[in-house]
């Protein structure tokens, strides 16, 4: 029997891709240290479990479509302290950050129409392109300039077909932090050309060294063209309650994600409750997530740094990064880590950087780490990758 030929072809995560592997490290008693998943390790707020605990419907029903009035109340509250002003009819909540990516790209495409986006690009991505029949068009970045794309590299891929640009800011899974200067040169770009704007900002306030927050929403004259994704995945520590939003002005495109809703009914009932929590936890438990990343990000800089041939710019946000080693084939050497290489019986995992590119032939001597862990940790996964580099360079 036939399957879906246009799935079929899709290549499996590169962030699990070596997983097998760290099973038999683990089968043979090794600790594995992950530096692969970007999933948060912080304490979601307490706020989460207060809501979940305090639901007590005789009948668990299906919500409205666009999610429940005071979590759409809570989100338009948390953009208008952000300076961003959204009316309630403009905000859909979805099941993660994951099917605003999905109903963006289904609202916004005809089969054959091209989204720019800088490359390396978060994996998933490639999925919603599938879904949607959208042709990837990657604007190459390079870890020499810490993965930041000019006007040029933009305009070099502009074609009669191109009908959305696609920006993670701040970047999984680079790092990189846009300037609002680059923001306002990608919307002038946007703009002349009439493009949509995606822009992913689940990341938003984790910006390091004092950077202020730069997102596109501080821009009014593209609030027609603009659609942003959100999720309280990262910002709050809660990747399994599935919450994300959806954000435009443009009233087609919200008509659109609006029917998109309705097929799938609703959201998780109990989860937008929690998600209510979540967005009372407030400001403070936000820059304190982000100050932690930040001495992670310190350690993990830190330490490559000192390694000889690494080629890696300071991260400016998120919490990844991506890293030229001196090793021809950086998924060979990972996976020589995992089967071949222990310090006290402890080794690492971490993503090859090649499944993030699009362009056939990056990314092959690039490793892409998660600094999801505490600092102890960290530092000793970072050491033995340290030792591992030598040691197989010496061989
Ligand atoms: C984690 C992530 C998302 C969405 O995750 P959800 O858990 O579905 O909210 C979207 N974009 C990027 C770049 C991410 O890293």
């Amino acid at each position: 029997m036939d399957v879906s030929t246009k799935f079929k072809k899709m290549e499996a995560s590169s962030v699990r891709k070596l997983s097998i592997f760290a099973d038999e490290a683990k089968k043979k008693g090794r600790k594995v240290y992950h530096l692969n998943i970007g999933q948060p390790d912080l304490a979601t707020p307490q706020q989460y479990f207060d809501h979940i605990r305090s639901f007590q419907p005789k009948t668990t029903e299906y919500m409205p479509s666009l999610g429940i009035p005071e979590l759409i109340a809570s989100i338009q509250k948390y953009y208008a302290d952000l300076g961003i002003h959204f009316t309630k009819k403009q905000i859909a909540v979805t099941c993660g950050g994951t099917e605003a990516l999905v109903f963006a790209f289904l609202a916004i495409i005809n089969e054959g129409d091209e989204i720019l986006l800088p490359e390396p690009f978060y994996s998933n991505y490639a999925t919603f392109f599938t879904i949607s029949g959208a042709i990837c068009a990657p604007i190459t970045t390079y870890a020499e300039n810490g993965f930041h794309f000019t006007k040029e590299d933009i305009l070099a891929r502009i074609t009669p077909r191109t009908k959305a640009i696609l920006i993670s800011n701040p970047g999984n899974p680079t790092g990189m932090v846009m300037t609002m200067d680059e923001i306002k040169m990608v919307a002038d770009i946007a703009r002349k050309y009439d493009l949509y704007i995606i822009a992913d900002e689940v990341y938003r306030e984790f910006v390091f060294d004092g950077r202020p927050i730069s997102s596109f929403g501080f821009l009014p004259d593209i609030e027609d063209r603009l659609v942003i994704i959100d999720s309280v995945s990262k910002r709050y520590n809660a990747c399994g309650a599935r919450i994300g939003a959806l954000l435009t002005k443009n009233k087609e495109i919200f008509s659109i994600v609006t029917k998109l809703c309705q097929g799938r009914l609703s959201c998780s009932t109990i989860e937008q409750h929690g998600a209510v929590g979540l967005y009372e936890a407030g400001k403070a438990y936000i820059t304190d997530a982000r100050d932690q990343y930040q001495k992670r990000r310190d350690i993990v800089y830190g330490l490559l740094h000192q390694i000889t041939g690494v080629i890696c710019e300071k991260p400016e946000g998120a919490f990844y990064l991506i890293a030229k080693l001196p090793v021809d084939n950086v998924e060979k050497f990972l996976t020589w880590l995992l089967t071949d290489f222990e310090i006290n019986g402890e080794t690492v995992m971490a993503a090859p950087a090649e499944g993030f590119y699009q362009t056939k032939g990056l990314g092959k001597n690039e490793i892409r780490i998660a600094y999801v862990l505490d600092e102890p940790e960290l530092s000793k996964a970072i050491i033995i990758l340290a030792k591992g580099l030598e040691r197989y360079l010496g061989n």
